[in-house]
Parts: C-alpha cells; sequence; structure tokens
C-alpha cells in the first residue's frame, strides 16, 4: 500500500477489493497491542442489486452443536479448530503468572498475553466472515433461526456465552451480506425446529444425544440437524411469503418417504472451507 509522506508499506491483505470499488480513504490504527491496521473506504458505483422475484437457490442452516452449522443442501461446517491458538494463549497466560508483578518483563509478557488474545479473536471473526459470505452470495434466500435462548441455556456456561455471541454475530453478519447480495434472510422462530418432522409435521422429543431423527408417525428418518435445517426452511419461506406476496414462493423439495438420508458428517477442523456433502435426493 502507498502512503503519502511514508512511501510502500507491505501489508497482508484480509480480503480482495471489489472491482468496481474506488478508494475514498484509509484509516490507519495502532491497536493496542502495537498491530498496525488500515481500514479502506471503498464507494461502490452501484446499490445493492434487487432481490428476486422468484427463489431459485434457497438455504435452511441450522447452527448446530456437533457441527458448527448444517444446512438443506447437505453441506456440513464442522466447529473451528482453535485449540493452538487456544494453548498459546494459556501458555503465555502461565507465563505472565510467574513474572513479577508491574515489571519490565511483566509487561512485555501481559503484551504477549493481549496478542494471543487477539489472535484467537481474529480467526474465529475471519471463520465467520468466510462463513456468512458463503451462504449470502451463493443463495437467494438465506433462513436461520433467530437467537434461541432457550437452547443456549442447556450449555455449560463457559460454552454458552461464545455460542450465543458467536450465534448473534452471524446473524448479523448474514443480514447485511445478504443485503447486499441482494438475497433474501430471514430469521424464523427457533421453538421446536429440532423436534418436528421435516416431512409430516409431528412432534417428538429428541434428547441432545440423539443425532437421527426418526419420525414415529411418518418413519421419516434423517439427520438431526439436517431435518431441523428443512424446518428453518420451509418456515422461512413461509415468513417471506407473508411478508411479500408478490414473490412466488419456492417448491419446497421436502423429503418425503421413508428413505434414510445418507449422513456423510464432513467434519471440517480448523479450517473454515466448505466441503459439499452429499445432497439426498428430493421428493420423487
Ligand atoms: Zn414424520
Amino acid at each position: 500500500m502507498y502512503l503519502n509522506k511514508i512511501g510502500d508499506v507491505p501489508i497482508v491483505a484480509h480480503r480482495n477489493l471489489p472491482t468496481d470499488a474506488e478508494v475514498k480513504g484509509v484509516v490507519v490504527k495502532r491497536e493496542p497491542i502495537g498491530n498496525w491496521y488500515a481500514s479502506l473506504q471503498l464507494e461502490t458505483p452501484n446499490d445493492p442489486p434487487e432481490k428476486p422475484d422468484e427463489l431459485t437457490k434457497t438455504v435452511g442452516i441450522d447452527v448446530g452443536i456437533l457441527n458448527y452449522a448444517s444446512d438443506t443442501d447437505g453441506t456440513a461446517v464442522g466447529s473451528l479448530n482453535v485449540s493452538d491458538e487456544r494453548e498459546r494463549l494459556e501458555r503465555a497466560q502461565r507465563d505472565l503468572s510467574r513474572k513479577e508483578h508491574g515489571s519490565n518483563n511483566w509487561e512485555e509478557q501481559r503484551k504477549t498475553v493481549a496478542r494471543r488474545h487477539a489472535d484467537l479473536k481474529r480467526k474465529r471473526r475471519d471463520f465467520l466472515h468466510k462463513l456468512s459470505n458463503y451462504y449470502a452470495s451463493e443463495y437467494d434466500l438465506v433462513a436461520v433461526e433467530d437467537l434461541d435462548v432457550k437452547r443456549l441455556v442447556e450449555l455449560p456456561g463457559n460454552s454458552r456465552n461464545r455460542a450465543g455471541a458467536a450465534w448473534s454475530t452471524v446473524l448479523r453478519m448474514l443480514e447485511y451480506k445478504c443485503e447486499r447480495e441482494g438475497t433474501y434472510f430471514v430469521a424464523v422462530e427457533p421453538a421446536g425446529t429440532t423436534k418436528e418432522c421435516a416431512a409430516c409435521g409431528i412432534k417428538t422429543d429428541k434428547p441432545l444425544w440423539v443425532r437421527e431423527h426418526s419420525c414415529p408417525s411418518c418413519g421419516f428418518t434423517a439427520d438431526r440437524d439436517w431435518n431441523a435445517a428443512w424446518n428453518i426452511l420451509s418456515r422461512g419461506i413461509k415468513q417471506l411469503g407473508a411478508g411479500r406476496s408478490e414473490t412466488t414462493p419456492a417448491e419446497t423439495a421436502l423429503p418425503t418417504g421413508t428413505d434414510s438420508v445418507p449422513a456423510k458428517r464432513v467434519v471440517e477442523t480448523g479450517s473454515p472451507d466448505l466441503k459439499e456433502r452429499a445432497a439426498p435426493a428430493a421428493s420423487e
């Protein structure tokens, strides 16, 4: 990056600039831990694209517990692996506790701890950016559950806070990215999405550890998260249709029959790349 009066400065670019964007300004900022950041202010010539009248590519996403997310197209995103970053942070914290409080060494180590914290946070945010970007650019309609306070309460304290924060961050990111891409974004009522059968609508109680949905009423079996994702999508389409009568609701290819859905889970660790799981056959 070329800066006036300073000259060329090597940078790490976090994402590519849109080709039609004009750089209007740059803010150079130094973080407390000493890193420098340059934020570009861009102007793009076009207003956000219009949202389509007809939906051709729709997706429901279940923010899961074992997987980070599962969607109706069979994509399963594993939890982000931050064990290395966490280990480095813990080591830095241990080192800090052994130093004399207030000494120069202590002060230096305190900065290291802050840096490790920032690394962890940055990796998580980057993951969520990529995840939300993928959905917003790939689909016409993205349906997710609204923040489910009741389900979060079931998690142990520590992971509850983190899951809740990540969830609301991803909702916010999805919302503005969908707007930017001309994609509908719908946050649906979360109650009962895992209990309901996507094929017949009958509710069955399922404890958390039961990973398969098996309907006692119609016999439909599917992976638990995949079943939930379908319920989220059909709620999303219904909700969107209620708000926009001119929208032609997409045909929801709800699973029917008793065929089991191959739940080949893609457990991705350490990488936010999305991998396709074999998409189950739609209704015939
Ligand atoms: Zn059923």
